[in-house]
């Protein structure tokens, strides 16, 4: 191998790695705020910056995650933020 493919090989594992990761921390912190609605800023602000495809993944993993508009009155962001939350499976 050479040492082009070599590094296209470790970057790959990297960014895999660094995904399931994030797909880990998403988890934990929509399971820790039990059933509540979590914003996307939230996700930001712990350097999650792909927190939106990440969630995807996550549905697509078989997580019933809801998401909709962040209504917070109290946030500052201007353009349209989702917040989401952990659907419980006996919800
Ligand atoms: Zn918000």
């Amino acid at each position: 191998m050479n040492e082009y493919a070599q590094h296209n090989e470790v970057y790959r594992e990297l960014v895999r790695f660094d995904q399931r990761t994030h797909k880990d921390k998403i988890v934990d912190a929509l399971t820790q705020v039990e059933g509540r609605w979590l914003c996307g800023t939230t996700f930001l602000r712990a350097y999650l910056p792909t927190y939106s495809q990440r969630i995807g993944e996550l549905k697509n993993d078989g997580f019933n995650i809801e998401s909709r508009a962040c209504d917070n009155p109290t946030h500052e962001h201007r353009s349209s933020v989702a917040m989401y939350r952990l659907v419980a499976d006996d919800d």
